[in-house]
């Protein structure tokens, strides 16, 4: 029939988070987005940069070289150092176009982003998986990988533990390819893999405006690597891939660190608060670093607790993963979101 490739043929594809339409009363717990608004000045660049609407006949700057600058100025690199992105993970496709060939392999940790197996799919690399130990060490990686890219999510999504610094130098010394650290959570985190980027040379930073900028919704994203690997995503990208609203989004954003270190702050409160009431009515919560936490209720039984939540009209992320099915992804949200949870949780038992 469609000459379609028998990869893409066969491809289940990627599930997102249950989006409910805008305007529903859900209490949104699933998707790890941010519940308090952006910062002010990102409406007012918005709205300063469209206008009467005449300048969105233009196509915007290719190379972003404004929010570039600002992201090189608040990491500290020089901005040769710097990709901004239609979303994280634009570059982890782009990663893998760029550093992995069909057959050749890319590898992650099990559980962590499965996004990243879908994209190898597409590519036509092979995909090879290493589990953790119950006290969330890598099992099994070898003293040398040879695969082409090791994704390492970091705070690790959806259980929410850290990898140290020392680990994350010792896995790029092992690494053969590249060493791509997601870093989608850091801003919620006790620690970044930053000042490891000038001295590994295969290292590559990702992160997200989505969670801790509360940007979801306007697709941003940006990677730290060294300046030939930035000039080799910039090969392979679309030209415009970022629209004018969204770079104007980016550089408002990331200048007001004030608004992110309040909202971290208050996330982060709230975060330490629901785990330890949860502990209190017997769940298991691992210490998290991120927006979220990951929590299993004492029967181990996560699909039951998603469903009565959902009757509840509370969502949450319930993989069926084996790994995962003992229990619940549950983001942080407001204070008042949080007591409702926690409230429907205890009662749910
Ligand atoms: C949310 C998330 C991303 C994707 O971020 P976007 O910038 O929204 O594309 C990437 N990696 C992990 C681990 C995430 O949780």
């Amino acid at each position: 029939m469609f000459p379609l490739r028998p990869k893409i043929a066969a491809m289940a594809g990627y599930v997102p988070g249950f989006q409910p339409p805008d305007g529903e009363s859900w209490i949104k717990l699933n998707t790890n987005e941010n519940p308090y608004p952006p910062s002010p000045k990102v409406r007012e660049a918005i709205l300063a940069e469209l206008g009467d609407g005449a300048v969105l006949r233009k196509y915007p700057d290719p190379s972003s070289q404004t929010a570039r600058k600002t992201a090189a100025a608040l990491y500290g690199v020089d901005p040769a150092w710097v990709i901004m992105a239609n979303g994280s993970d634009e570059l982890l496709n782009n990663l893998i176009r760029a550093f992995a060939g069909e057959g050749e392999e890319v590898a992650y940790v099990h559980p962590s982003y499965s996004y990243y197996a879908t994209l190898a799919e597409i590519q036509g690399a092979n995909i090879r998986t290493f589990g953790l130990t119950p006290d969330h060490k890598l099992a099994d990686f070898p003293t040398v990988y040879e695969g082409k890219i090791f994704f390492l999510t970091t705070p690790n999504a959806p259980l929410g533990f850290a990898f140290s610094l020392e680990k994350i130098a010792d896995l790029a010394d092992r690494c053969r390819g590249m060493l791509v650290v997601d870093e989608a959570y850091v801003d919620f985190a006790d620690h970044s893999a930053l000042p490891l980027l000038q001295k590994h040379e295969n290292l590559i930073i990702t992160r997200t405006l989505s969670k801790s900028y509360s940007l979801a919704g306007m697709r941003l994203g940006l990677a730290l690597a060294r300046p030939e690997v930035v000039a080799a995503l910039d090969k392979i990208r679309d030209h415009y891939h970022l629209d004018r609203l969204a770079l104007a989004a980016a550089s408002a954003a990331l200048e007001d660190q004030a608004c992110l270190q309040q909202t971290v702050t208050t996330i982060r409160a709230t975060r330490e608060r629901f785990s330890a009431a949860l502990r209190q009515i017997g769940y298991t919560v691992i210490p998290s670093q991120g927006n979220f936490v990951f929590a299993s209720p004492p029967d181990g039984d996560g699909k039951r607790v998603y469903d009565a939540l959902f009757s509840r009209k509370i969502l949450v992320r319930y993989f069926s993963d084996p790994a995962l099915k003992h229990g619940l992804r549950i983001t942080i949200g407001t204070d008042t979101e949080m007591d409702a949870a926690f409230e429907a949780l205890r009662q749910i038992g």
